[in-house]
């Protein structure tokens, strides 16, 4: 059974091709810039690699091209288009659905009721999987929620103290994101630790952060919450926030109430303390002695460790904290300033092996209690395996 598992940008698609009868990565490639007229299209397959530039108007298009593309007999991974059994998608959120849903005029209505809880994500997903579900109706689209891994979070730790029937009638709760990624960091760390009952704190840090804390294999706490704008500063969204802050600031701005949401989905976070998006033009500021960017850096690393404090409470101590995405496996320094003086609760770098790790790779010095690693996550596995699991069904 092959299955191709899509990224979606505005005007991008990304994929990567399995072959889920051994769960063997066949190819990976995708499109961009979608919509121009010189798109580029490229592909590889083990040592093999191809790219076309053409005009692509459109997803549909796109993903017709990658086909193609897969098929020729060089890159030996589809015999035809027509052996693909379907494309599965990381989708963020829906209301009142979560899990994985063969994708339908249901889930696409659910996905677009939360098009503002998720404005970053959502809107470009609905529109290309409605254009491929009518272009291409002989592939089955299947959407793995990224809510999913969180539905084992237990109502202390995923309902606000709001009216309850908020929770009970129009689901205001906690569900948590980043869940391909907790989940293959939950089943790989036990996988490593032979312990499939291992305490877990997976520390998801890139464009977007999450920390998730895992028992037995399942979530028990994520940081994000209703929205994937909550919980640690994201690059350019604003993490946790006060509601009451907002009409005091739509005041003092003259802004709306969109516009204002809009600051905090796209200029905040990281880049409303610094000015910078990414962490290493950050860290590259810091270290230049920006004041703006030294402190972006603080208060992330003050949000990590607020989370990284309370789960450890809740887990009673961690058996491993595990730190993917691409700040999370890149940035040392990061990782040092968020495991700074914490031997007294046994958690305890090895600075050599932490400035050099790449990749897969424990970083805990000897004595430490609580193992530390470092660990490419892989997100379009565990989508490719819930889509399996979906059609075998
Ligand atoms: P996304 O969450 O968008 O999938 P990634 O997990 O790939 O993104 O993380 C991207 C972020 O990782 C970048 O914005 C950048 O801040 C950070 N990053 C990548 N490489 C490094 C590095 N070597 N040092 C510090 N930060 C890095």
């Amino acid at each position: 059974m092959k299955i191709l598992v899509a990224n979606l940008g505005s005007t991008s698609f990304k994929y990567r091709l399995f072959d889920m009868t051994d769960e063997k990565l066949l190819a990976r490639g995708g499109v961009e810039r979608i919509g121009s007229d010189k798109s580029p299209c490229t592909v590889k397959a083990g040592s093999v690699s191809e790219e076309a530039v053409q005009s692509v108007p459109d997803h549909a298009v796109a993903v017709r091209l990658c086909l193609k593309q897969l098929a020729d007999p060089k890159l030996n991974c589809l015999k035809s288009p027509a052996e693909l059994a379907a494309i599965g998608f990381k989708a963020v959120h829906a209301k009142g659905m979560t899990g994985v849903q063969r994708v339908d005029e249901r889930v696409l209505q659910a996905m677009e009721a939360y098009n503002d809880v998720a404005p970053a994500h959502n809107p470009p997903y609905v529109r290309a999987m409605r254009l491929l579900a009518r272009e291409l109706p002989e592939i089955p689209l299947v959407a793995a929620f990224e809510t999913g891994f969180h539905e084992t979070i237990a109502p202390a730790q995923r309902l606000y103290a709001v009216p309850v029937e908020w929770a009970e009638k129009h689901g205001i709760q906690r569900h948590g994101f980043h869940g391909a990624s907790h989940r293959y960091i939950a089943e790989r760390t036990a996988q490593l630790l032979k312990n499939p009952a291992a305490r877990i704190i997976s520390c998801h840090l890139g464009g977007s952060s999450s920390l998730c804390a895992i028992r037995d294999g399942r979530s028990v706490a994520s940081s994000m919450g209703m929205s994937p704008q909550t919980g640690l500063p994201q690059n350019n969204r604003v993490g946790d926030f006060d509601p009451f802050a907002l009409p005091d600031i739509m005041r003092a701005t003259s802004k709306t109430l969109e516009q204002v949401l809009d600051d905090l989905a796209n200029r905040s976070g990281l880049l409303g303390i610094s000015g910078f998006n990414d962490l290493r033009d950050i860290e590259k500021a810091a270290a230049a002695g920006d004041a703006k960017a030294k402190l972006a850096i603080d208060v992330f690393v003050a949000a990590v460790r607020h989370n990284l404090g309370a789960y450890l409470v809740m887990l009673g101590g961690a058996d491993a904290i595990v730190f993917t995405g691409g700040i999370g496996e890149n940035s040392a320094p990061m990782r040092s300033a968020i495991c700074a003086d914490l031997d007294w609760l046994g958690v305890k770098l090895d600075v050599q092996a932490n400035a050099a790790v790449k990749g897969e790779a424990p970083i805990h010095a000897a004595d430490s209690k609580t193992q530390l690693w470092t660990m490419p996550t892989n997100e379009e596995l565990i989508v490719a395996r819930q889509a399996k699991a979906l059609l075998m069904k």
